[in-house]
């Protein structure tokens, strides 16, 4: 291809609304185009790039048994009201009626449509395991559409369910997509971790998300340094600080005025923030619920939601918590709360006394607080977020963090769909069974961005050899001068003989420019052919990775170019 000819303006203006690497550079370089929030035109360099990852998936997913379908996007509401997720699934999901006034959604996720499928055609054991895929795109009314491709509304996934006929099958189906999943990312030439994940909306007993490591990956994530134990925050197990033991004082009435924070509370009482109790409020469906965490700990939403199962689960409005405690937030606690209100605390909470917490009256605590003589707790159990330092759950040693991008997530999804939507076979016995399903997600425009959060520079991207839209781009430095030219003409013809994808830079441009371009457009390799050539018949090849070039051969090019595509494969 030549660059005249290629549909990618590059743009010197960052668009004003990116605010991490992948949009910016997508954006600049003629990638990618927005048409409104959370929605984006592919451009034939990003196409490219999908078409590579799509690739790679299609591959690895056919290798482990599936076969590839095409369901539809728009989805009928009565198979999501069987699987009871019409009224779950809220604003995320985008509904429309059609003119008989009938309501449809677009796909966020495709568990009905193929439950139904299976259901009217599968009916025995002799048609099970069977693993069904398609890679399409998805609709998600995503509450903050932000980061460009990382969290659109119009996204594209690859998705495979799997129906087997017992638990065991389910776990060799897991096993093989876990595989196929760690086979698709190494392909694609990422650092990534599986790790342990919260099973969420979608439902079911097991998960593993997976992570491409990246500082500005929206999830954080705990591994051992020294077994294979790793865990998304959100699930990572704590185990109890020990609390020092202290003799119980008399609970006691502290004016605190203007003291709201955790901070500012534990500094004018000259107690650390350890000894605090921090009250948090949320809705659950109907019901607030308070919740106990240490002044220094964060609480973990997701394990509240583990332990009080509800549909809508967020932070309780101002005047629901004033309802509760009769006060202002920033002075409240658990000590005389209206009496239908479940309290549940986090195990350290337990064994502390002499706490610290809201006297549910404006610039009032309670000190010399001890948890069950002053207060009753419904339930104690593991509530916050893991911190640095922590120590691993399965072997001890202290766990590492780092940042994480999800680009795919496998579920156990057991017979939650199935025996919703009535998905059964018939055993050898004659026996009528629900089939046990198992849904596997990645997210294809997610993982092109992750390529570039994780491979960039300040000059521009740097792809992975595998999944580059071109694997070379070759730099004339004049393109009126017929040797140099024709050198690079020959060249040109010569790699795209041995199926290597190149651009040719036929601009008539200044070498620094097109450098530029190339860097910001991101082909693992470059070559130049300039004064160099003419007089020593050297051409410069330079590996966008690193920083030195060097001289070489036309052969040798070749031989260059062809190694690095191989090694990548
Ligand atoms: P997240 O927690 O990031 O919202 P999710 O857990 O809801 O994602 P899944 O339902 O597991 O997402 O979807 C499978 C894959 O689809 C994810 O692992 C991710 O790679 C991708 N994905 C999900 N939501 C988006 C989105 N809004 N934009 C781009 N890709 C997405
Ligand atoms: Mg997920």
């Amino acid at each position: 291809m030549y660059f005249s000819k290629l549909y990618a303006p590059t743009l010197r203006e960052i668009p004003a609304e990116a605010e991490v690497a992948s949009h910016k550079l997508l954006v600049r370089a003629g990638y990618i185009r927005k048409s409104s929030s959370g929605v984006y035109t592919y451009m034939p360099l990003a196409q490219r790039v999908l078409q590579k990852i799509s690739t790679i998936i299609r591959e690895e997913m056919n290798k482990a048994g599936g076969q590839e379908v095409m369901l539809p996007i728009i989805q009928p509401a009565e198979i999501w009201l069987e699987s009871g997720r019409w009224n779950v699934y809220g604003k995320e999901l985008f509904r429309l009626k059609d003119r008989h006034d009938r309501d449809f959604c677009l796909g966020p996720t495709h568990e009905e449509v193929i439950t139904d499928l299976v259901r009217m055609d599968v009916s025995s054991y002799r048609q099970l395991p069977l693993m069904l895929y398609q890679i399409q795109n998805k609709y998600r009314d995503e509450r903050r559409p932000r980061f460009g491709l990382l969290r659109g509304r119009e996204f594209i996934m690859k998705d495979l369910y799997s129906f087997d006929r017992e638990e065991s099958g389910l776990e060799e189906s897991y096993q093989k997509m876990y595989d196929a999943y760690t086979a698709v990312f190494t392909r694609c030439g990422l650092e990534f971790r599986p790790v342990e994940a919260d099973s969420g909306a979608i439902g079911g007993s097991s998960s593993h998300e997976f992570m491409v490591i990246a500082d500005s990956g929206e999830a954080a994530i705990v591994y051992c340094p020294e077994c294979s134990y790793a865990a998304n925050v959100e699930i990572a197990p704590c185990y109890p600080a020990k609390n020092e033991e202290e003799t119980p004082l008399l609970l006691e009435k502290k004016l605190t005025p203007n003291k709201t924070s955790i901070d500012d509370v534990a500094t004018y009482l000259g107690e650390p923030a350890s000894k605090l109790i921090k009250t948090l409020f949320f809705q659950a469906d109907d019901e607030v619920i308070a919740v106990l965490v240490r002044g220094d700990r964060t609480v973990n939403e997701i394990k509240i939601q583990g332990v009080q199962a509800c549909v809508v689960f967020e932070m309780a409005a101002a005047e629901k918590i004033k309802e509760a405690t009769g006060c202002e937030p920033g002075y409240v606690g658990p000590i005389g709360l209206k009496k239908d209100i479940k309290i549940y605390a986090d195990e350290e909470i337990k064994t502390m006394v002499n706490a610290v917490c809201g006297a549910n009256e404006s610039n009032h605590h309670w000190v010399n607080v001890v948890p069950g003589r002053d207060f009753t707790v419904s339930e104690y159990t593991d509530l916050r977020l893991i911190e640095e330092g922590e120590s691993c759950p399965k072997c001890g040693v202290v766990l590492n963090t780092a940042r994480g991008i999800e680009v795919g997530q496998v579920f156990k999804l057991g017979t939650k769909y199935s025996n919703a939507l009535k998905a059964t076979y018939v055993d050898e016995k004659g026996q009528e069974n629900d089939i046990v399903m198992g849904c596997y997600g990645i997210g294809v425009s997610r993982t092109m961005a992750a390529a570039v959060e994780q491979n960039h520079d300040d000059n521009g991207i740097i792809w992975p050899v595998q999944i580059a839209p071109y694997q070379v781009v070759i730099v004339p430095v004049s393109t009126s001068d017929q040797q140099i030219w024709q050198a690079a003409l020959l060249l040109y013809q010569e790699l795209t003989a041995v199926g290597i994808e190149v651009i040719m830079d036929d601009r008539d441009e200044r070498a620094g420019v097109k450098f530029k371009d190339a860097d910001l457009i991101g082909y693992p390799i470059r070559v130049t052919i300039g004064k160099r050539y003419i007089e020593e018949n050297k051409m410069e090849i330079k590996k966008r990775w690193e920083k030195e070039s060097s001289l070489v051969a036309k052969e040798e090019i070749i031989e260059i170019v062809k190694k690095t595509w191989q090694d990548s494969l």
